[in-house]
């Protein structure tokens, strides 16, 4: 689940207050080993893609940044706080979706190895990722960038990254990296933090000459994403105490990954992970915490009412309480459903459900011949299914209203809000997500208005949270289907819940890198 964060809202008085090892170093007394300045460069690739979706992400659907273009990214700005200067390569990031074309991904990294280069020789490689790429083609396409990373910067480069809470972990990249770290909330508030865990070890080790190693326990339990909040138990407490961990002797990271249920490959599992110089102690926690994670698989559920979209919409249309905000859980495209899907739409037509407000629906040309049409026009629509024709039926609109228009300088970030038979749909160019209140209140579209409000989100945003009375989750299908008991489970190893009697106990795994002493 990907959310932006603008930091430059973030005061600077909050990044310097952030921890940093240097203090914790000086006390235990260890000596600065690097002479000169360590050479330590920065890329990556990161995006969440579903395995279940049709759709495929081309180099047009991502964000690239190259050279010193990397520090205009929000999550470069921690950077700066370094007296080294980190020396860029390229990042690429894709929305949540479908997986990444091969031939974009070959390209891609040919341009990052080609820099990387250029930049030897080179003491720290720090990487920006997510952990639940996928490539056509491909699997592990992280253990891949890694192991590419490290035929071009020889074995004594240390290499760090950092994780979203979703991502999934392999031997291949537990024994190429040297450090990692991941997000510790969901939704993920904690983005800066995550950074400078992940630099700040870099630069520690580098600057005191320790050759840190990850020891790591993969846990066969997955979950669906919309159940793995950190705002309510058991994640809440699951995660609370990780931070206690790192302040043990040898300890400079402790991680827990939900995984990413999405993902119909092998290395699709939950994780704890460590970073430090410590094996024992290191071996210790995370048999400790897989198995406490493994305990509480159970308690794992969602935070609002859920059934089929039927179901929800039932209810919806009996309550005597509005608005009713109900989740179109499995076309979310903020962790990599389509949001074209028309089911929801199919239903409320059928239904004849007045009086609602269904937001974010993608559909390229529908915003454009509104576009052509101009406000206050009426005309007749198709609407959805242009992502992805094979998983639902377009819906035939005869008259539609064009009631408003977002003033833009690029088609592809039109977007449109149209009225027909008691719905008023959001349409837009691009994927993009309107999960927050203020996304429907800048097209002139205020969702307490409603008496019903169907979003392409999971759980909600806190602006909405505070408006739905009540929250319903629809368990819709989709590349992201939430029942997960019920998607396709082909590659996947013997897991939780898919195996529901299965008997597992941790067997913690040391990183080549950290047996190699
Ligand atoms: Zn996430």
């Amino acid at each position: 689940m990907r959310r932006r964060l603008i930091l430059k809202m973030i005061p600077a008085g909050v990044l310097a207050g952030l921890p940093t090892f240097a203090g914790a170093a000086r006390a235990a007394g260890l000596v600065p080993a690097f002479r000169g300045t360590p050479r330590i460069a920065v890329g990556g690739i990161a995006s969440e893609c579903s395995t279940y979706s049709r759709i495929r992400a081309r180099m047009e659907d991502l964000t690239v940044l190259r050279g010193q273009d990397v520090f205009k990214a929000p999550l470069s700005l921690p950077l700066q706080r370094y007296e080294t200067p980190f020396l860029p390569t390229l990042t690429a990031s894709a929305p949540s979706g479908g997986p990444v074309e091969r031939q974009t991904y070959e390209t891609l990294k040919a341009d990052y190895l080609e820099r990387l280069k250029k930049l030897l020789p080179l003491d720290g490689v720090y990487l920006m990722m997510h952990g639940a790429l996928s490539v056509e083609g491909m699997d592990d396409a992280e253990g891949d960038w890694y192991e590419a990373t490290r035929a071009v910067v020889g074995p004594d480069c240390l290499i760090s990254a950092y994780y979203d809470l979703h991502g999934n972990l392999s031997r291949r990249a537990v024994d190429t990296l040297d450090a990692m770290t991941a997000y510790r909330t969901a939704p993920h508030v904690d983005r800066v933090e995550n950074v400078m865990r992940a630099t700040d070890m870099l630069t520690h080790c580098l600057r005191y000459g320790l050759r840190p190693g990850i020891v790591w326990a993969s846990i066969p339990a997955l979950l669906p994403g919309e159940q793995s909040s950190t705002e309510w138990e058991p994640g809440r407490r699951l995660w609370a105490d990780l931070s206690e961990y790192n302040r043990l002797p040898g300890i400079l990271d402790v991680s827990q990954l939900v995984g990413y249920v999405w993902a119909d490959e092998p290395r699709a599992a939950a994780s704890v992970v460590t970073t430090g110089t410590n094996i024992e102690e290191q071996t210790r926690i995370v048999t400790e915490l897989a198995a406490r994670y493994w305990d509480a698989r159970h308690e794992f559920h969602f935070d609002s009412p859920m059934g089929t979209i039927e179901e929800c919409l039932s209810r919806a249309m009996v309550s005597v309480t509005h608005p009713v905000v109900i989740s179109d859980s499995g076309d979310n495209p903020g962790g990599g459903g389509n949001s074209d899907q028309t089911f929801f739409l199919q239903a409320l037509l059928k239904a004849g459900t007045k009086d609602v407000l269904l937001g974010g629906m993608t559909d390229r040309p529908a915003t454009d011949a509104c576009y052509r049409a101009g406000v206050g026009a009426t005309l007749p629509l198709s609407i959805g299914a242009t992502l992805d024709p094979l998983m639902c039926r377009p819906v035939h609109v005869k008259k539609a209203v064009v009631k408003h228009l977002t003033a833009v300088t690029r088609p592809e970030d039109g977007e449109a809000v149209v009225e027909f038979d008691g719905i008023t749909a959001t349409l837009s160019a691009r994927r993009r997500l309107y999960h927050s209140a203020e996304s429907f209140r800048d097209m002139g579209v205020d969702p307490a208005q409603f008496k019903i409000v169907v979003l392409k989100c999971g759980y909600l945003h806190p602006t909405m949270k505070v408006l739905a009375n009540p929250a319903l989750m629809a368990l819709s299908p989709g590349a992201i289907n939430q029942d997960i008991l019920h998607i396709g489970n082909r590659r996947r190893r013997p897991t939780w819940p898919w195996v529901p009697d299965l008997a597992w106990t941790p067997e913690p795994y040391i990183s080549a890198r950290f047996r190699r002493g």
